[in-house]
Parts: structure tokens; sequence; C-alpha cells
């Protein structure tokens, strides 16, 4: 997998303070994407292993208090994502006890497959859905586009 930014300190994509990595990878083309330089699974930086400590050591950094991580892109469940992301997921529910994880798809909920699904099911939050300019509105929380749903888990 590679990865475009990743912001140790963000307060924008997610609530609360949080660390986002924006992955590389997207085959979803919406009309109006405000990224495609992310679209090519190549482009950006290699994901490596201690970028992933990074990111764990980050979450768990009592200086600067993170609420949880938020993954977009891009796409993290875009196919080849899905092992890596799966990957971090875990660890972050393992390794970082409290942390919520938001993740922000252009697949929709009802269509994953069951490789995605597992990834899923260690998120809080999902935001499904392809960006469409049509619906978009910038009054909205969260999302681009008002097809978009936010889907809110209860992993307890
Ligand atoms: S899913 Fe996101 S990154 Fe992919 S094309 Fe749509 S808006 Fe762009």
């Amino acid at each position: 997998m590679n990865y475009h930014n990743y912001y140790p300190v963000d307060v924008v994509n997610g609530p609360g303070t949080r660390c986002t990595l924006f992955v590389s990878g997207c085959i979803h083309q919406c009309r109006g994407c405000y990224n495609q330089s992310t679209w090519s699974p190549s482009s950006g930086h290699v994901y490596t292993r201690e970028m992933e400590d990074q990111i764990i050591a980050d979450l768990n950094d009592t200086r600067i208090k993170r609420r949880g991580l938020s993954l977009s892109g891009g796409d993290p469940l875009f196919p080849g994502n899905v092992a890596p992301v799966l990957n971090l997921v875990k660890r972050v529910k393992d390794e970082c006890p409290g942390k919520d994880i938001w993740l922000w798809t252009g697949y929709l909920l009802a269509e994953l497959t069951p490789e995605q699904q597992q990834v899923v099911d260690f998120v809080d939050v999902l935001i499904d859905g392809k960006y469409e300019k049509d619906f978009a509105d910038v009054r909205l929380e969260w999302r681009g586009s008002s097809n978009q749903v936010i889907h809110r888990f209860d992993l307890k």
C-alpha cells in the first residue's frame, strides 16, 4: 500500500483531535473528486511497518491526546489496501485502548466484499458512498454530498 499524507495532529477530518492517514488507490472516479492525485495505487509514498508503528505511537502519545484515527484517501477499502488497513485497524484496537476509528470509502456498506467487511468490523464510524457532485453540500458535516451515509457502529 502507498499513502499520500499523514497528519499526526488533525482537527478537520473527524471529531476531536485525531491522526489522519490518506492512502493511495481509488477506482471510483467520482465527478468533482477533490483528490484525484490519490487514484493511482502507486502514487505517494510506500506505507511501511515504521509508518504503522508511528501511527500507533502517536495515538498513544499522552502529550497531545488524540481521540482516534481517521482513514481516508483515495479509498482505504481499495482492494490492494484491504490487507494492510486490516492490520492497522486491528493494531489500533489492540494497542490503543479507547481510540475510535473513522473510515471514508466510496463503496456502499451493503456492497462490501467479505474482506472489506472484515476491516469495517473494527471501525467505529463508516462514511460510505461515492462523492456525487449533484448532491454536494458544504454545510454537511463529515460528508461531501448528501447521498453519503454516516454509519455509527457500537463495537462494545
Ligand atoms: S471515492 Fe473519494 S478519492 Fe475516490 S474518486 Fe470518489 S471522491 Fe475521489
